[in-house]
Order: structure tokens, then sequence, then C-alpha cells
């Protein structure tokens, strides 16, 4: 049977732009639907926007340390349209790029969403295509417990487009997008709380990074609450926001933000007429080769919700495309040592394993710990520390965790991982040179454990 492509792609977010543009470079006949926005969440509600937003934040503290070098500034003010409009011209310019990139590589587009009608046939604003492989890279959405009153509520969807900056904001959930955004409200000058419903926010991140980490936030005036959760949200006649918390307590803001978690985005894809199966939390059900349950049918990134990051998207993106049409220089992703950064402040750098999934995993370690005041700040009243960690294997000297919080922990991470994934030990890291005067050297004259 002959069909109008080789691959179809659902969704120009991450992993579907990456599979589109090599699988045309490849030289297959390539098409991908997109029903909002191109580059997807990244681009347009997650990674960078979020970023942008996190440089923004960062100034009210370097005004304040730039007295102690001596500066003397002018009263200072903030201005969230200006910042929303700046960032929204910039994600407008990205959209640009990711068109050129798609069409220049020979990708058909189709803006439109995107229905499977079949297993070889998908429904793009009434027109039928059919292909050999469909791929689906849909991505993730959202997803807010519904108690009642939870559409007073708004997701970092909305975050992104609020008319104003809210005075006072409740930030609901411990992981990645409700710290960060905690740290972009309360950086722009947001009267803004934490609320975690569990013992200690960020699970499965090392204990000692979560509990520096916590212990920062407090420094900088957050209110973190742990064992708080919301049990119903009423709008006030003013149009304030009364939330009620599971116990009793009342708490008032202007805004109340969850980050509880994303969905996978399956909304009106047609998985009905196709044999694609789900797996047991609702995501795509899909082999080690990204195949689900039906033979021409593909899945990639946060809608098969393995990790849920965009250098993973990518990377499953390039496996696909060139497994299915370029098979000489098939690699399978390494799932191994994945590098990550919670864009916090101060942020999270971490990759490997955490002390306690070391010994979990039966591992004898060594722990190197260091808390220190960056150099930086010894000139301001900043009490901030920055600290690092190393997991080891006692036995082998292999390093199995790098852990930071403070100052550009994601960039020091990255080159970390380098080294991870080439298999350093610890006297790989003794005997590296430091760069002087940096925080990151720390890393390489961390001499005695502070815990075996
Ligand atoms: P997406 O990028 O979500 O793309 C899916 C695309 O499919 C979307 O454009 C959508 O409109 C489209 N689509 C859906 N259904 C259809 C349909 N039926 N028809 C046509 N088109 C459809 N990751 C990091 O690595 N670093 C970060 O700093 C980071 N920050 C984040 C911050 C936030 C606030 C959020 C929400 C996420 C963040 N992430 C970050 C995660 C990252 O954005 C995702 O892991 C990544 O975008 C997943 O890529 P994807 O290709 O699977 O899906
Ligand atoms: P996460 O899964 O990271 O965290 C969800 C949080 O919400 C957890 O603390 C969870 O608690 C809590 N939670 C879940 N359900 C409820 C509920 N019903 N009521 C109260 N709390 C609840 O999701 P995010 O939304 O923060 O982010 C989604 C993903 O996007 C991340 O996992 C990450 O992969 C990616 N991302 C990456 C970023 C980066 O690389 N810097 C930045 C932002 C997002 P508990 O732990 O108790 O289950």
């Amino acid at each position: 049977m002959s069909y109008e492509f080789d691959l179809f792609v659902i969704g120009a977010g991450s992993g579907g732009v990456r599979a589109a543009r090599f699988a045309a470079g490849f030289g297959a006949k390539v098409a991908v639907a997109e029903s909002r926005y191109l580059g997807g969440t990244c681009v347009n509600v997650g990674c960078v926007p979020k970023k942008l937003l996190v440089y923004g934040a960062h100034f009210a503290e370097e005004f304040e340390q730039a007295s102690g070098f001596g500066w003397t500034l002018g009263a200072s003010s903030f201005d969230w349209s200006t910042l929303i409009a700046n960032k929204d011209r910039e994600i407008n310019r990205l959209n640009g790029i990711y068109r050129n990139l798609l069409v220049n590589s020979g990708v058909t587009l189709l803006e439109g969403h995107a229905t499977l009608t079949g297993p070889n046939e998908v429904l793009v604003n009434g027109q039928r295509h059919t292909a050999k492989h469909i791929l689906i890279a849909t991505g993730g959405w959202p997803q807010i417990p519904e108690i009642p009153g939870h559409e007073h509520a708004i997701s970092s969807n909305e975050a992104f487009f609020l008319k104003a900056l809210p005075k006072r904001v409740l930030v609901v959930g411990g992981g990645y997008i409700a710290v960060e955004f905690a740290g972009i409200f309360q950086g722009l000058g947001a009267e803004t709380s934490l609320l975690y419903r569990g013992e200690m926010f960020l699970r499965g991140f090392d204990g000692s990074v979560r509990k520096h980490l916590h212990e920062e936030l407090l420094k900088r005036g957050m209110d973190v609450q742990f064992n708080a959760d919301i049990a119903r949200i009423d709008k006030q006649p003013d149009g304030s926001l009364k939330a009620t918390l599971k116990d009793g307590r009342v708490l008032e803001a202007d805004c109340v933000f969850y980050a509880t978690g994303r969905r996978p985005m399956l909304d009106n894809l047609g998985l009905e007429t196709t044999g694609v199966k789900l797996d047991k939390r609702g995501f795509i059900n899909v082999n080690d080769l990204y195949q689900t349950d039906e033979p021409s049918i593909l899945a990639i990134g946060d809608v098969i919700g393995r990790v849920q990051l965009t250098p993973v998207a990518l990377a499953e993106g390039m496996a696909v495309a060139r497994r299915l049409f370029k098979p000489e220089q098939y690699r399978p992703v390494d799932y191994n040592m994945i590098p990550t950064a919670v864009f916090s402040q101060p942020a999270i750098g971490t990759v490997g394993l955490s002390e306690e999934q070391a010994l979990e995993d039966g591992h004898q370690v060594q722990i190197f710990e260091s808390s220190f005041r960056p150099m930086k700040l010894t000139m301001t009243d900043c009490q901030e520390r920055t600290f690092m960690k190393l997991v080891v294997d006692a036995e082998t000297d292999k390093v199995l965790g790098c852990h930071m919080v403070g100052p550009e922990a994601g960039e020091i991470v990255q080159g970390l991982a380098i080294a991870m994934k080439a298999g350093a030990t610890k006297q790989h890291f003794d005997e590296t040179i430091g760069v002087h005067p940096t925080a990151a050297e720390e890393f390489v004259t961390m001499r005695t454990p502070t815990k075996r």
C-alpha cells in the first residue's frame, strides 16, 4: 500500500520537531501537525519563558548586593507588563525560527488539530492524510485537582500571560514548577507562600539538597508550608481568593497557582480508532523502541511520561528518526545520568544518584559535602550559602552523584555530567586542577568524607 507520507508527526514540540526535521533530513517524506504553537510547551509555556522570568526575578537581589560593591542605585521599580511583552516578542521570534527549521528541512507543516482516524490515517482541518508511520508527540497539560473552587486557580499555562503581577500568591505543589514559580513570584516582589502536601518538597532529589534549598527559601522570606494542602477556594466579593486548607486554616491571596503535575495530552486525539493502549498511569504505553501497541504508531516525549524534560524528548525524537530512516546511525537513548536543574533561587543542579537512591541500590557510599558563602556575597549582607555534594561508591571510587544548590548550578552540573557519563572516579575529580576562583572548583577540592 502506498501512503502520502513516510512519517506523520502529531505535535510540533521539542520531540516532534526534532523527529520530523531529522527524518526529513534522512530523505523521508514527513508531515507535522501542530494545533497550538510551534516549539511546543518548552518554547511557549515552559523552559524558555520560565527561564526569562527567572532572569527577571534575579535583579532584585542583584540591586541589593550592588551597594556592597560601591554602587548607589536610584529607586528601582518593576513593570510586569514590560517583562511579559518582551518575553512574548522573544517567543514570537522563536516560533518563526521553528517554522523556518521545519519548512527549510522539507517538512510539510499542517497547522491544525490532528485526530487519528485509523492506524495509518490522520485528519487535520477536514483533510485526511495517510502515513506509513505516525508519531504521537503531543506532550502534556497541567493537572489541577478538582477541589471546590479549582476554577479560580491558574496553572503555568496562564501564569505566563497574567495581566498584572499578583500581590499575594499561593503556589501549590512541591515539584519543579512549584519551586521555580514560587521563586519567580517572590523575586519579582509578590508575597509568596509555597504549600506542599508532604513532609518535604522535591521528592526524589537528594535529601541534603532539599533541606538546603528549604533553608535558603526561608532566609529569603518565602512562606514555605509543608503538610499543607488546599481543600477549597472561594472567590471574595473584592475579587481576592480565600483558600481553606485541609487543616481548617484560611489563607487569603490574589492568585492561587497550581503546579501539581502534568497529564498526557490526548484530547480528541482519536486513539480509540487505533490499537494504542495507555499504561497504568494513563500515559501512552510504548516499548523500548517507542512503538505503541499499534504497530504503525510510535510515541515519544511527555506523552509517554518517562522523563518529562526537553533534552530527553529531543533524544527520543532523534532515536525514532534514526531507527526508521537511518538505521546505521541508530543508538538507543541512555536514560542513565540525565543531568537536570531546578531554576529555583538559588538553583539546583543534579546528576546521578542521590545519597538515598545510592543506598537503596545497595552501594556502600562515601559522602563529600561542602557548604560555603560564595565569594560574590562576602561584601554584601546576603547570607545565602552554596551547597555541593558528591556521592561516591566506597568500593569502586566511582562518583555516583553530583548535587549542587547555588548560582549557576545547572551550568556547572552540565560539565560534571560528561565526567560522570565517562565513568569518573573520585580520584579523577581529585586529580583535576580547579579553576580559581570559582564556586565550581569546590567539586574538585572536597577531600574528607563527611559521612561513610
Ligand atoms: P511538547 O513540547 O508539549 O509539544 C507537544 C505539542 O503537541 C504542543 O505544541 C501541542 O500544541 C501539540 N499538540 C497536542 N495535541 C495535538 C494534536 N492533537 N494535534 C496537533 N498538535 C497537538 N524541561 C526542561 O528540560 N527544562 C526546563 O527548564 C523545563 N521547564 C519547564 C517549565 C514548565 C512551566 C513546563 C510546563 C515544562 C518545563 N519543562 C522543562 C518540560 C518540557 O517543556 C517538556 O518536557 C517538553 O516540552 C516535552 O516535549 P514534547 O515534545 O513531549 O511535548
Ligand atoms: P512534578 O511531578 O515535578 O511535581 C508535582 C508536585 O505536585 C509534587 O510535589 C506532588 O507531590 C504534587 N502533587 C501532585 N498531585 C497533587 C495533589 N493532588 N495535591 C497536591 N499536590 C499534588 O510536576 P510539575 O508540575 O512541577 O512539573 C512537571 C514536569 O515538568 C516535571 O516533573 C519535570 O519533568 C518537568 N519540568 C522540568 C523543569 C526543569 O527541568 N527545570 C521545570 C519545570 C518542569 P508528591 O511529591 O507528594 O507526589
